[in-house]
């Protein structure tokens, strides 16, 4: 049997970070088993699906890494992919539903239907529909269409329990009373979800239907309707919610929760996938660093546990500034270029004619931030001298020691264009001897003196890495502000 999964998302905004990992579940799975991988567009909701949205979700998919087999702009043998362009499909099987006494027009109106709703939670009982007409004849219902009426196509629970098949939760049985006989077409001629979806994944050849356990109470109803079209409902796995760190289900208020969000906020596409991998699903070796590729020969099914993942977003920023470090300083450098610009630190121009001196200054930092967006914060040592001198550094320049290091510093670089490696080096070390002094006096004093602060990148880096008229103009200006002129 020849894998195919799907990934079916409603059109409705940036994918959420409980899509993502259903996605990449999906996808996982399909790559670790020679499978397909298939996105279905559903936006049978006309009200909250658009185009645009339908963008943001390629967008994402693209960002991320998930490629995908079939699908709307892709095309496929089993198009098309998007459920409105769908309608006549789902319109023929409903005939043929009524056709077979699996379903029936239902006339009741929305004030008739939400009076039994009424009633029945005032009982405090479950709702379901009171069949009033479940048993209409062929004459009444064309003489009520004739009369205008507009009806509503309900799917009949013809058997009193289902079973549904779950590769993580087991074998399921379901009361159909539950939810009794329901509604798969609205008047308006609108499709339900629960509907069309087996509909699409029937007529797609979806072997295995991974999707998040909010959909699990969905899933009877489903393979009720997979019986009557006379189809073998696929294999479910419904894997477990995600959580926030407070144990309460993940939303907006936890912080960051769609894709682009956490996109802008400066993590890595390879930290998303890795760290979403974890949620719910861990390796037989408890590792946890992997990239996509071993990803996709390691996942599998057998693994996703029952339990929902608490998201830990000091975990996924941790594993962030692991895969900042992993890159080459040039790819870094043009992924934290947005944020150097936005920050005003450089433009594109300046960074792209002093490309080997920025990479050099981003070297310099990248072990300290865990987010892109954080490397102008550590890289601002390199562009700016800020305006204050904070207390330690205030403390380091007051010792007695400072002043005579930094004249000597002064007049041992000048005349130089820049520092090299070397001969910054030789210098520290001549002014150790001639001032007797060593260790954070004399190296302090120089840090303070260029950056105004005790805290930083490497001095190696720093002095090398700025002309020497820059650390010149930087340490006078400093010690005349410290009254060390
Ligand atoms: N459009 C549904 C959703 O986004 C798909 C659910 C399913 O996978 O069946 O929740």
């Amino acid at each position: 049997m020849s894998i195919r999964v799907r990934f079916a998302p409603s059109p409705t905004g940036h994918i959420h970070v409980g899509n993502v990992r259903t996605a990449l579940f999906n996808y996982l799975f399909a790559r670790s088993q020679g499978g397909k991988f298939i996105l279905r567009i559903e936006d049978t909701d006309l009200e909250r699906s658009t185009l645009e949205s339908e963008e943001l979700i390629y967008e994402d998919l693209e960002w991320l890494g998930l490629d995908y087999d079939e699908g709307p702009k892709k095309g496929g043998e089993y198009g098309p992919y998007r459920q409105t362009e769908r309608f006549d499909i789902y319109n023929k099987y409903a005939e043929k539903l009524i056709e077979e006494g699996y379903a029936y027009k239902c006339f009741c109106t929305k004030e008739e239907l939400d009076t039994e709703r009424e009633k029945a939670s005032k009982e405090g009982r479950a709702y379901i529909y009171g069949g009033k007409c479940a048993h209409l004849t062929k004459e009444e219902i064309a003489e009520r269409e004739s009369r205008g009426e507009k009806a509503s196509i309900r799917f009949r629970a013809f058997k009193p329990t289902i079973l549904v098949q779950d590769m993580i939760h087991g074998d399921i049985e379901f009361p159909t009373n539950a939810f009794g006989d329901f509604i798969i077409i609205r008047p308006d001629g609108a499709p339900i979800y629960n509907y069309v979806v087996v509909i699409d994944d029937a007529l797609m050849k979806i072997t295995h239907v991974i999707r998040g356990d909010d959909h699990l109470s969905n899933t009877p109803k489903q393979a009720l309707i997979y019986e009557a079209i006379g189809e073998k409902a696929p294999v479910f796995a419904h894997i477990p919610m995600i959580l926030g760190p407070d144990h309460a289900k993940l939303s907006k208020r936890h912080g960051n929760t769609s894709v682009e969000e956490f996109r802008k906020a400066g993590y890595l596409k390879e930290a998303m996938i890795n760290y979403m991998s974890l949620l719910s699903w861990s390796s037989d070796d408890e590792r946890e660093l992997f990239t996509m590729e071993e990803l996709k020969e390691k996942f599998s099914m057998k693994r996703v546990s029952k339990s929902a993942a608490v998201f830990d977003f000091d975990k996924l920023k941790w594993m962030n500034g692991i895969y900042i470090r992993s890159k080459e300083i040039s790819e870094l450098l043009e992924l934290c270029k947005p944020y150097i610009i936005e920050s005003g630190l450089a433009d594109e121009k300046y960074i792209n004619e002093n490309k080997e001196k920025v990479e050099a200054m981003l070297l310099s930092v990248r072990d300290n931030f865990t987010l892109l967006s954080d490397a102008p914060t550590y890289l601002k040592v390199y562009f700016e001298l800020p305006d204050e001198i904070t207390e330690e550094a205030m403390e380091m320049l007051n010792l007695p020691t400072s002043k005579g290091v930094l004249d000597l510093f002064l007049l041992k670089i000048a005349g130089k264009e820049y520092l090299d490696l070397e001969t910054y080096r030789a210098i520290m070390k001549e002014i150790q001897k001639e001032t007797l002094t060593k260790g954070k006096p004399l190296y302090m004093a120089v840090r303070c003196g260029i950056t105004r602060s005790t805290k930083g990148p490497e001095m190696d880096s720093v002095a090398t890495i700025l002309p020497v008229a820059e650390l010149t103009e930087r340490i006078k200006a400093t010690m005349e502000k410290a009254g060390m002129a």
